[in-house]
Formats: C-alpha cells, structure tokens, sequence
C-alpha cells in the first residue's frame, strides 16, 4: 500500500472540518516580510526586550518613545496578507465555519478577509488609554481608543509621548506587552471559538508560548482532530492527526 502523500492527507483533514478552527502564529506572517520576534535580525535583537515590558512602559517617557518607534517601524515595512492568510480567509468563503486565533498583531488576517478573528495578543493596528498609572499589568484607562496613525500624527507633531484626549492617561500600542495581563474578552473569545470547533488547524506557531501552546492539547483531550503547519517541528507534533512541514503559503495556497 502506498502512503497518500502528505497534503492529500492534509486536504482530507479540511475537507471534513465544518467548524474549522485556525491557530497561527508569527510563521504565517514572516512570508508577508515580519520577522519572528525571536528570528535573527528580527525586533528583539536591536531594541532590548527587557526594556520592552508593561511596567518600564509605564514609568519610563524614553520606553514609551522607543515603542513608538518600533512600532513605526513595523508598519514602514508595509506587509500584506500573504497566500497562507487568503487561503484561509478562503476556506471561510467557502460557506465553512472557521475561527481564527492569531498569536500576531499584524491585522493580517481580517485584511485577507477572515470575518472571525481573536487576537490574543492585541493588534499593533490601534492604540488605546492605559491610565494614568495602571498596576499589576493591567491597563486602566477611560476607554479612549483610536488607530495607530493618530499617536504618529501627535509625535510628528511635535509630541514625542502623546497623552489621552479624554483623561490625560498614557496612551500604549494595543498589544499584550511582557508582563502585561492578558485581554479576558479575546481569551473569553478564544475560549468561545474553542468549545464551537470540530476541528483544529495550527499554521505558522512554534507552539512553545502559552496560552496558545496549551489549546492543540485541550483540543486533541476534547478528540477533535488536529493538523499542524510549520516549517519546523513543534513538541506537539506527536499529538496531531496530520502534521506538514513547510511555508503556510506553499502548504495552504
Ligand atoms: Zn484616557
């Protein structure tokens, strides 16, 4: 007997899955030209990580100026969705249900198209007020939010730190930063998409960063099937019905 090849077994998989859920990670937006956090070259090896948490952002004016920048940075690269986003925007299109928890903050997934979308670590793509003086990690603003280009509007106007309209808060990129909470309404989401889902597909995550690392686990104690796509392996391999290593977009497109 001859072996189906791997994507054949991968189409199968998808072709059963009518409530599809999709977990991915920074390996289906690297195609789209953002570096892996972690990657050589990537962010963390020109701005220093420790600096990078919830709690220096809060006390420090020159923390929240070097956030800024990198922020700007990240959109300077100008990615769009790739052919591992459309294809799963696709597979929603198609009339299945597909959930999407995304480990990025690139906004890459609704560009694409895909309707439902928990970004579990924020989006880069809005700021929002954190108050003036949140404890615990936990922001504890007035609610004031706004997209990313109104904070580069103010600094290009000569306000390197801009404050909060409404109450003179601090005003943070909209991503879970290092020692920052995490959004109970994306987890109470993620959690939603979770328990509705027959299926689940893993793209582009190493799945060695929790929570997420923890979901294929629930999934597959739950039985429903799991595939994984990665470039490389991940420790769950073992655990999944269908595992293809390769690029998101060379599998999926
Ligand atoms: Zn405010």
């Amino acid at each position: 007997m001859v072996d189906p090849p791997a994507d054949a077994t991968l189409a199968d998989f998808l072709r059963r899955a009518e409530r599809l859920l999709v977990l991915t990670g920074a390996g289906i937006s690297t195609e789209s030209g953002i570096p892996d956090f972690r990657s050589p070259g990537g962010v963390w090896t020109r701005y220093d990580p420790r600096q990078m948490t919830f709690d220096r952002y809060v006390e420090s004016a020159e923390v929240r100026a070097m956030s800024w920048a990198m922020r700007r940075e990240f959109f300077a690269a100008g990615a769009r969705p790739n052919r591992g986003h459309l294809a799963i925007a696709a597979m929603e299109a198609e009339g299945r249900s597909v959930g999407v928890i995304t480990q990025n903050i690139d906004g890459l997934h609704q560009e694409a198209g895909s309707q439902t979308v928990v970004e579990i670590h924020g989006t880069a793509r809005t700021v929002g007020c954190i108050g003036r003086r949140p404890r615990w990690g936990t922001p504890d603003g007035c609610g004031f939010s706004a997209d990313t280009t109104w904070a580069f509007q103010r600094i290009d106007e000569g306000d390197p730190d801009p404050a909060c309209p409404t109450c003179g808060g601090l005003v943070k990129s909209a991503t879970i930063s290092f020692g920052q909470a995490m959004d109970t309404t994306s987890m109470d989401a993620a959690a939603e998409l979770m328990a509705r889902a027959d299926a689940m597909l893993v793209v582009g995550s190493s799945l060695q960063v929790h929570p997420v690392a923890g979901m294929p686990v629930d999934a597959v104690d739950r039985g429903l099937p799991l595939a994984i796509v990665n470039r490389e392996p991940t420790p769950l391999d073992h655990l999944a019905d269908v595992v293809v290593h390769g690029s998101a977009g060379d599998v999926l497109g």
